[in-house]
């Protein structure tokens, strides 16, 4: 049952509208009400496999039926598939179990030209569109603007869920997501560490030690990309669960995503400086609150090489663990009374970032790593918590304005071959391209694929995409692939996201904050064809803090799916060079002009020559992978009822 229905009154006197009890947090529905866990099943849903998965079962074919695997595939991958929690403090990949198999209902009865529409998590309803449109339309966490910061009341009330980036828009694939994004992001800081003065004074074991934080979904990639940078990493986390989980992952392989975990800080320093006499790279995983290791290298005098975080710090309630308590303590003070602890996780906080600034004085390369811990930090009072910047305007954003970014697909046969298939296809493709063909190599090398779909990810851009997508879907058509794949991208992106303290921070002509460009990237997507469009508030760094977009589009090996890539993913990076270029970044224009984009007002261009760029794809496939794409479809007949 709801509670506080029955409430209380304005100071006026009168009765509070349903509206004003929610903000006032006066309206909540228990968490197992909400989340209907009276119909979670026994066991998770399971993903076909073998000779089951090469068909799909849906009245759509496969663009509902990846879908529908997709959304399964998130509770595989995720964190706590019970409660429907996948990744980043809470996101969810649906509203609550009755919605979850209410939606797969609807795609596997869905037409292919019909759109389905969901409103944070929950359907919404369906519409006559047309085969080429969306097969289904995702909102996700979207707030009037002055009332974002109420949002948690909102999602207690029931109305709406957090869906994170990925979570909601149905396309997490698990660490493996994230681990090449942030093997380059610490590769940079390595580099640009060298660099400084500051790093001349490190010891020789301080130049080897990176230390963060955070072992969860997405952070927990931190380790292993940490060793193939061939350092050592320290990582502190509270929850014993979240060590174990990496500690095993992969270890069966003898790649584990995390070497060594201890359960103490003194431990792990110790252990680092054995490691680091004999000049070896190890992950070790210390089970402390992030300030204690933190305060432990100040009060020693230890400056790691490289310092960041990637604790939960987006949400002070639902994520951040505050110092001072065992994880199942702060779990019961988080139930029983969220004020204190929201108090707690805020003046933990604001010494997590004093201490962060103290190691950056002496000489640690520091950044925030995407999880708004600067902002939280500067709410609880320190004033120059914006003295280390972030990663994007730090590292990232030079391969935004390429339309660069990470990419990623997922064998819907659920064979690891399918997989193995395109790494080697996308070696042919981008052979040219050392960087890319090293990643594939040390990804076969090190990375354990998970317990959902097997699926890869690298960054790519402008024309590589939709180059490589249009070559995967024949593929499919070939019978080289034994099923289709889903092809997605994180929203961590250049083109289709507005987050002032991540993606869009310190943009050059101060668009940090306009919203525009995430709609753009969206109905750019959807008018292209993509399989899912998703529409997001609050993904990475906590509601109000950003708007973003996200696709999928299925390669199903048929014809005009080679067409719906082709505009889906011309369109999704030329969105990242468009939006760099219009806030007068000279490197984006550049490439722009390279590829004959217009970019009016700054280009004189007035006309893009598709295709031309059609046929370089299909030439530049045939002559690296000797695989015939089809020639560009001249007309197309649309069965509209
Ligand atoms: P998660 O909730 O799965 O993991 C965060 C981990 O931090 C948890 O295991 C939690 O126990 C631990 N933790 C919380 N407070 C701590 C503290 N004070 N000391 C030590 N450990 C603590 O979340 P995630 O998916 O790993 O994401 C982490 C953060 O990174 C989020 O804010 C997310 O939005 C952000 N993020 C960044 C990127 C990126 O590309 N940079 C990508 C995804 C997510």
């Amino acid at each position: 049952m709801a509670e506080g229905v029955a409430s209380s009154t304005t100071p006026e006197g009168k009765p509070k509208s349903m509206f004003e009890k929610i903000i006032d947090g006066e309206y909540k529905i228990p968490f197992e009400e909400r989340l209907r866990l009276d119909l979670k099943p026994d066991e998770i849903p399971p993903l076909p496999k073998g000779e089951e998965a090469l068909k799909p079962s849906t009245v759509a074919g496969w663009q509902t039926e990846a879908i529908i695997r997709a959304m399964i595939n998130n509770l595989h991958n995720g964190s706590d598939w019970e409660t429907l929690f996948i990744y980043g403090g809470s996101g969810r990949v649906a509203r609550n179990w009755k919605a979850f198999f209410e939606t797969i209902e609807l795609l596997k009865t869905l037409k292919p030209n019909e759109t389905l529409f969901l409103q944070s998590g929950v359907p919404y309803g369906k519409t006559i569109t047309h085969p080429w449109a969306p097969r289904i339309v995702v909102t996700n966490s979207i707030i009037v603007p002055e009332w974002a910061k109420y949002f948690n009341n909102m999602v207690e009330a029931g109305l709406t869920v957090y869906g994170q980036m990925t979570a909601g828009s149905f396309c997490f694939i698990g660490l493996q997501g994230i681990i090449q994004g942030t093997y380059e992001t610490i590769a940079a800081a390595i580099k640009n560490a060298e660099k400084s003065p500051a790093y001349q004074k490190l010891s020789d074991f301080e130049k080897q030690i990176i230390v963060s934080a955070g072992l969860g979904l997405m952070s927990g990639a931190q380790p292993l990309a940490i060793k193939m940078n061939g350092k050592i990493a320290i990582i502190a986390e509270v929850n014993p669960k979240q060590i174990d989980r990496l500690y095993n992952l992969g270890r069966d392989r003898g790649t584990p995503y995390l070497d060594i975990k201890v359960d103490s800080v003194e431990e792990a320093i110790r252990i680092a400086k054995e490691y680091a006499e004999k000049k070896e790279a190890v992950s070790i995983g210390v089970l402390a609150n992030a300030v204690d290791l933190l305060q432990y290298l100040v009060d020693n005098n230890i400056t790691p090489h490289v310092l960041t975080d990637q604790t939960s710090a987006h949400d002070m309630l639902n994520g951040y663990v505050p110092a001072g308590m065992t994880y199942e303590e702060a779990i019961k003070l988080r139930e029983e009374n969220p004020k204190e602890y929201e108090k707690k996780a805020y003046e933990t906080v604001k010494r997590h970032v004093e201490l962060m600034l103290e190691l950056q004085k002496r000489g640690a390369e520091t950044f925030d790593y995407g999880n708004n811990i600067r902002g939280q930090a500067l709410k609880a009072g320190v004033k120059n918590a914006f003295d280390f910047e972030g990663f994007v305007p730090k590292y990232i954003r030079p391969l935004f304005m390429e339309g660069k970014g990470p990419f990623r697909w997922a064998a819907l046969s659920n064979d690891p071959q399918d997989i193995l298939v395109t790494d080697e296809y996308a070696k042919k493709l981008f052979y040219d391209d050392p960087q890319l063909v090293n990643w594939i190599d040390l990804a076969e090398k090190y990375i354990p694929f998970e317990k959902g779909l097997p699926a890869r990810v690298f960054w790519a851009g402008f024309f590589g995409r939709a180059a490589f997508g249009m070559l995967m879907n024949k593929l499919v058509a070939e019978g080289k692939l034994k099923a289709p794949v889903f092809i997605a991208r994180d929203h961590l992106d250049g083109g289709s996201v507005a987050s002032p303290f991540r993606e869009t921070e310190g943009m050059k002509d101060g668009s940090d904050a306009i919203g525009d460009y995430p709609v753009l990237n969206l109905l750019g997507n959807a008018l292209g064809g993509a399989t899912l469009v998703a529409y997001h508030g609050g993904g990475g760094v906590g509601v109000g803090y950003s708007l973003h977009a996200g696709q999928i589009v299925v390669a199903d090996g048929t014809r005009i799916a080679q067409e719906k890539l082709f505009r889906v993913l011309l369109w999704d990076p030329m969105s990242a060079i468009l939006r760099h270029a219009a806030a007068g970044y000279e490197k984006a224009i550049n490439i722009a002009k390279e590829y004959g984009l217009v970019v009016p007002g700054i280009l004189e261009n007035k006309e893009i020559d598709y295709k031309g760029l059609y046929n370089k794809i299909i030439e530049t496939v045939k002559e690296r992978t000797g695989i015939d794409l089809w020639p560009p479809m001249e007309k197309i007949e649309l069965a509209l009822l």
